[in-house]
């Protein structure tokens, strides 16, 4: 036998691996752990599935000119130019280098490494991949990996030959710093030499209709392209098949699910619900009856409710929870209501205290159950919850634990649904002794599209309609980089709506300068630079202090550092009038009613997502006092931060919002807070981008999951989904 590397596999025989076998087993152990330590891939069908982020061509040269400071690049260039020289203040030599792309120059340097110069001869081309440093005002990379390019252009082979080599395209993955793309490159060949049979996840007919490729032949044409044309129909073939393997995903979860049995829950005529009803000092929305109407049929139902209620900000999203609630209650169950933060739990137990009334309250115990409530209070609820004395226990992530047990759980409602994911809902799930019925609310507007991929398992109603008699909201920027005089009249502003009987809150988005909030603003695609230091809570409260009009105001502090009963005490405060201004991070972005505030002021509004100020502005003009939101941002003109920002001021149509967010941000971030990335997230697929493609992958596989429901008939594309939810588990749609 001829040389092999150390680490070769015994027993790798060409076209005996599948898309589960083990990376170990295929390349080494080396490589591999290589790999998963880069990119957490464990098997051959992982790493087939890391696709190439742009092809070069032979021909091509990056343009060295704007090459990022302090970024690793992959890129191809001609060397021009090598000397070695010896260092003066030690032993060694430097092999100097310089890389050109036609118009710009790059430098590379070798300490030690004298044999380069061979390598590195002027005039050959290849890929060069290493961190862009600065030299004394020249652009370098030290030590960076490189390729060069095969000089032997197959000349004796014919024209035909080298026009093929020129044409073919160089796949560039994305790497990292201790393996290069080529390395990747190199693995990737390696897999597909020895990879024998992949079944197609795509049943025949729906690959054919659509003039796609076999599953193989795409991974092939992905990695090892001839020519253009054959990347271009790979993706397109592989994106297709990721919307269609993820929805088959969702579709099986929820047929599952429905496969399981639920008590029916149905509201007793003359019953809590009919009672509550009758007491209610306002008539429902069109939308909020219609919406009840879709709850109490799936309540009614022996399968297990699992639905989305979508609804602006104040759309009364609460009273059609608490109405599904009463229905479970008068057919003898419980209700667990799970909240983001303790300050919303907190929030949502009085507020349904109060829409309940004291004879109902009476009847229902509505009981708080949280992580920080003091020992014998929280054993007091634990019982109340167990016993099945509390019909309505509100509370966070502790409801989860383990101590938590109800006598007859027949309802989750989980409000604002992005930090709760699919997991959790389960967690609930198993606390009864048959699945409880689960009702998710989301105050962010959902694109369809979106709603398809992030939460297909889930049926969804939408509240449109706001209730009548809301006196609306206006908003304005106040661009300070080009009005920097506006901003002593913001203060103002906010001390003259206070002098009229209202109250107001200031967002930052950070608690002290240099600190941001935990549980606060998302991050944010192209930040502003160089706008100076983020505004806090603290610079606020700093700034206000020493404000002549705020003298006399009562100004307090909200945020996620305070302990649980300050922050429940703030608020409380703030409810009843006894606080004029509240100075916060986002800990009240949700939930947060309190009709007379009238003013909000977001400073650095920049550095929150557009829906994230949508909702913030949501906490204004909830009552009968019209709504003024100033949204302060120090962006340049023109920017995209400040269109971000404009972009909110301009509408008050929250699934308009939703659909400029996801336009204006940059796409990795497209599934924003509701996505935690790593490496299962969306590969090809981009919700904005490929709707129609969701749309019409979901199409069919609901088809095929409807006369198959658990896919035994279709192993490959089982096979497909297992893989998809094993990456799922290491986090993907979990935060969903
Ligand atoms: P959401 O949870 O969707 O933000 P809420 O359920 O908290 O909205 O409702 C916001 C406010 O509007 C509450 O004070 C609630 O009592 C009130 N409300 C809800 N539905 C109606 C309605 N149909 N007519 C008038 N007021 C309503
Ligand atoms: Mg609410």
């Amino acid at each position: 036998m001829t040389a092999r590397p150390a680490d070769a596999p015994e027993e790798a025989i060409p076209g005996s691996y599948t898309l589960d076998s083990k990376l170990a087993g295929a390349l080494g152990g080396r490589t591999a752990q290589a790999i998963e330590r880069a990119f957490g891939y464990v098997t051959v069908g992982e790493l087939l599935a890391h696709y190439p982020r742009r092809y070069a061509l032979r021909g091509e040269l990056t343009a060295l000119a704007s090459l990022p400071l302090d970024e690793n690049v992959t890129l191809v260039a001609e060397v021009i130019e090598v000397r070695v020289r010896e260092m003066r203040q030690r032993r060694g030599s430097i092999v100097e280098a310089k890389i050109s792309d036609g118009t710009g120059v790059l430098t590379l340097t070798f300490f030690n490494q004298r044999w380069r110069e061979n390598d590195l001869r002027p005039g050959r081309r290849g890929i060069f991949a290493g961190k862009v440093g600065d030299y004394r005002g020249n652009r370098q990379l030290a030590h960076p990996d490189y390729e060069l390019f095969d000089d032997e252009v197959p000349i004796e082979v014919g024209d035909a030959a080298a026009k093929r080599w020129a044409e073919a395209p160089i796949a560039i993955y994305p790497a990292t710093s201790t393996l290069a793309s080529w390395q990747l490159a190199k693995s990737i060949a390696l897999l597909l030499d020895g990879l024998g049979r992949v079944d197609d996840p795509l049943p025949a007919s729906v690959r054919e209709n659509r003039g796609l490729l076999a599953h193989r032949d795409a991974l092939e044409r992905v990695h090892r392209p001839e020519r253009e044309p054959d990347w271009k129909a790979a993706r397109r073939t592989l994106r297709f098949t990721e919307a269609f393997v993820l929805q088959s995903a969702l579709l099986e979860r929820r047929a599952a699910l429905r496969a399981r049995h639920a008590l029916a829950r149905r509201p007793a005529p003359g019953g809590l619900l009919e009672r509550f009803d009758a007491a209610l000092p306002f008539a429902l929305t069109g939308d909020q009856e219609q919406v009840g109407a879709e709850i109490a049929h799936d309540l009614g139902e022996p399968v297990p409710m699992n639905r989305l209620v979508q609804g602006e900000v104040g759309s009364g999203k609460t009273v059609v929870a608490l109405r599904a609630m009463l229905a479970v209650a008068d057919s003898g169950g419980q209700s667990a209501l799970l909240a983001p933060t303790e300050v919303l739990a907190a929030q949502h137990l009085r507020s349904i205290a109060k829409m309940l009334g004291p004879e109902l309250s009476a009847e229902l115990i509505p009981t708080l159950l949280t992580g920080q409530l003091p020992a014998a209070e929280r054993k007091k609820a634990l019982l109340r919850a167990a016993a099945g004395q509390s019909r309505l226990v509100v509370g966070t992530h502790a409801l989860l634990g383990d101590t938590v047990t109800f006598a007859d759980l027949g309802l989750v409602v989980v409000d604002e649904q992005h930090r709760f994911g699919v997991e959790q809902r389960e967690a609930l799930r198993l606390k009864g002794a048959e699945p409880p019925h689960v009702l998710v609310l989301t105050a962010t507007p959902i694109p369809r599209t979106v709603a398809m991929t992030v939460f297909g398992d889930l049926d969804v109603s939408t509240i449109a309609e706001l209730p009548a008699g809301r006196a609306g909201i206006e908003s304005q920027v106040v661009p300070l980089a080009i009005r920097p005089a506006w901003r002593p009249r913001v203060w103002e502003r906010l001390a003259e709506e206070v002098a009229l009987g209202r109250q107001g809150f200031v967002v930052c988005p950070a608690i002290e300068t240099r600190v941001a909030e935990d549980d606060g603003a998302e991050p944010v695609p192209g930040e502003t630079e160089g706008a100076g230091p983020v505004a806090s809570v603290a610079s606020v409260l700093a700034e206000l202090g020493e404000h002549p009009r705020f003298a006399e105001l009562r100004v307090a502090p909200l945020h996620g550092r305070m302990s649980a009963e300050e922050k429940d005490r703030t608020m409380r405060a703030f409810a009843a009038g006894e606080l004029d201004v509240l100075v916060s991070t986002t800990v009240i972005e949700v939930g947060v009613d309190v009709p007379n505030a009238s003013v909000m002021v977001v400073v650095d509004a920049d550095r929150f997502g557009v829906s994230q100020l949508h909702q913030l502005r949501g906490r204004v003009g909830r009552g009968a006092v019209p709504g003024l939101c100033l949204l302060v941002t120090g962006a340049p003109p023109n920017s995209l931060a400040l269109q971000r920002v404009e972009a909110v001021a301009a509408t008050l149509d929250g699934f308009e919002l939703a659909r400029v967010d996801l336009e204006l941000r940059q796409e990795g971030d497209v599934l924003g807070a509701m996505q935690s990335g790593g490496r299962s997230s969306l590969k090809l697929l981009r919700v904005v981008r490929d709707g129609e493609i969701i749309a019409d992958a979901r199409a069919e596989a609901e088809a095929i999951l409807e006369v198959d429901p658990t896919l035994e008939g279709h192993p490959a594309l089982a096979a497909a989904v297992r893989r998809r939810l094993d990456d799922e588990a290491s986090g993907y749609l979990s935060k969903g």
